[in-house]
């Protein structure tokens, strides 16, 4: 029996962790470690931006398909990667750090035989001035590229439409 296990359990993660399940069936391991509960739709997070959809419409919860499809779910963030092993082994593994609330903060050495790298982007706004903080918040802009990003955008977007509706039409 092989390991294989997906860092990330976004767009490309979910997608490889899924079809390698199907197509490795309980001979092997799937193992996907990620630090959200739940999956996000991003491109549709434009529809929660502008009040259209709501956060539930554009996520599910990971923890019940990947039980259904015998998929090992952690709720964690991979913090490194050790292809050569350690001392007491040549074993490659990742090390996690849980995020759940119940295990939150407990890091664990997961061995593997394959490894996908799924991690996505590093969200990075605040090394564009003008482009706000490290949630995409400025003065000016909001973002949509999380689900929770979206619903902020979507509040601003009402406050703006609030505001042109009353005679003070400056904004
Ligand atoms: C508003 C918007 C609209 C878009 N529309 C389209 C579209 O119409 N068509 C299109 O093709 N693309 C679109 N994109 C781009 C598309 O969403 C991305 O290309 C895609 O999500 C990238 O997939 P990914 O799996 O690489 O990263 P992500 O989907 O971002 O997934 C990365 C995952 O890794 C997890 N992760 C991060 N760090 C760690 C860690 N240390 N350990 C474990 N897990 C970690 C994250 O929590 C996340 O779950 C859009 C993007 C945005 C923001």
């Amino acid at each position: 029996m092989a390991r294989l296990v997906v860092m990330g359990g976004g767009v490309s993660g979910h997608t490889a962790a899924t079809f390698a399940k199907k197509w490795l069936g309980s001979k092997h391991e799937v193992v996907v470690v990620t630090p959200n509960s739940l999956w996000n739709w991003i491109p549709s997070n434009i529809w929660v931006g502008v009040g259209e959809m709501k956060k539930e419409d554009v996520t599910f919860a990971l923890a019940p398909i990947y039980k259904k499809a015998g998929i090992d779910f952690r709720q964690a963030k991979a913090i490194s990667i050790h292809p050569e092993g350690n001392a007491s082994g040549d074993k490659p593994y990742i090390t996690i750090e849980y995020t759940s609330k119940e295990k939150e903060g407990q890091k664990e050495e997961l061995t593997y035989d394959y490894l996908i790298n799924a991690t996505g982007p590093k969200l990075n706004f605040a090394a564009t001035p003008g482009l706000g903080d490290a949630n995409g918040i400025g003065e000016h802009t909001v973002s949509v590229c999380t689900a929770d990003h979206a619903v902020h955008a979507s509040h601003e977007l009402h406050k703006v439409f609030q505001k042109a509706k009353t005679k003070n039409k400056k904004f």
